[in-house]
């Protein structure tokens, strides 16, 4: 799969479910979204029909996100059709670990071999202002990430969304972490929705937490972890982890953009942002063949996206990226 502009497209971004059980300020509203309707969801059986069509036409690689993945019920089923696709190599999960202690080794059993984790705060008193749920929850992410490491997920990365005065105290925290462990913390600057644009004045680019990292260590540029994301990676001098850095508004990197998303009922969106998508749902239940659709949603993908800092304009509508899958 090429797009106009000669870009191969082998990663699928696939949102099981728009629904969370957290209520990060950045993502979702304290009282939730007009969520999809659940006979709006694609089965299972169905992603995995997607996934066979455009496995055939150059797919290799596949993210469950959400909404928080883990929420939809049986989620390794849905790993389990996945990897019995022969052309697919990959299978991760972006998720808040929270229920990896309960599902983690099934997933795993299933055929999931990586873990993107949410963290955006190590300090535990301040996750009811970050996630909006009690530090109970809090204690469940680390449990969770412990059942990562338990289970052999690897390589683990885990995602901390930059917010000036409610998290940049901890930058070099969460990066020394990368010094005692081979963990891969990406810093990712917080895009603008419809639903987060009162956090505009939040906004910190990631240019600014590597001059402040510089300053306690010597940080060279790495190769990163095995992986399909858009991240810039650097290592302190003899450290098992690396420190990465996502960087969708300050040095945008849609010229090396690899994938698509299927959000949970069924559209290909082939921007993060933006109005484009097409329905895959309809010709899937009326003849079974999505590829003509596919082709199309690839014929219309954007150069780039158009996000602005402060203004919702350029997200297409979104009020949040738990809607098509962050
Ligand atoms: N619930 C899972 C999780 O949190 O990892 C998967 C879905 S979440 C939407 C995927 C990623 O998007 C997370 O790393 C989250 O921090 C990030 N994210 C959500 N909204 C964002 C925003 N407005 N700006 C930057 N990152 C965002
Ligand atoms: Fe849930 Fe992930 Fe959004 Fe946080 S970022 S509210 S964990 S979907």
């Amino acid at each position: 799969m090429e797009d106009q502009f000669g870009r191969r497209i082998d990663y699928l971004r696939i949102s099981v479910t728009d629904k969370c059980n957290l209520r990060c300020s950045y993502c979702m509203p304290v009282e939730g979204l007009d969520w999809i309707d659940r006979e709006e969801f694609l089965t299972y059986e169905e992603i995995a029909s997607v996934v066979r069509q455009m496995a055939g036409q150059g797919l290799r690689r596949i993210r469950l996100t959400g909404g928080e993945p883990l929420v939809r019920r049986d989620l390794p089923d849905l790993v389990g059709l996945l990897s019995a696709i022969p052309e697919i190599e990959d299978i991760s999960v972006s998720t808040n670990a929270i229920l990896l202690p309960q599902f983690g080794r099934e997933l795993r059993d299933a055929g999931a071999s990586r873990v993107n984790v949410s963290l955006d705060t190590l300090r535990r008193e301040r996750f009811r202002e970050v996630a909006r749920r009690s530090e109970r929850f809090f204690d469940a992410t680390l449990e969770g990430i412990e059942a990562a490491e338990r289970l052999g997920f690897s390589p683990l990365k885990i995602n901390t969304v930059l917010m000036r005065g409610v998290n940049d105290d901890e930058i070099e925290d969460f990066a020394a972490i990368t010094r005692d462990k081979p963990w891969h913390i990406r810093f990712i600057e917080l895009m603008p929705t419809g639903d987060n644009l009162h956090l505009s004045k939040r906004f910190l680019s990631t240019d600014s937490v590597l001059r402040r990292l510089e300053r306690i260590g010597d940080l060279h540029p790495a190769p990163g972890p095995l992986g399909n994301g858009p991240a810039t990676y650097f290592q302190f001098e003899g450290a098992p982890g690396t420190v990465g850095v996502i960087t969708p508004l300050s040095h945008n990197y849609c010229d090396r953009c690899n994938r698509m998303r299927l959000t949970a009922d069924g559209k290909l969106r082939t921007c993060l942002f933006g109005t484009h998508e097409v329905d895959l749902r309809a010709p899937l239940r009326e003849t079974g063949d999505v590829l003509p659709a596919v082709r199309t949603a690839l014929a219309g993908k954007p150069e780039r996206h158009l996000l602005q800092l402060g203004s919702a304009s350029g997200s297409g509508g979104l009020r949040a990226l738990s809607q098509v899958g962050g």
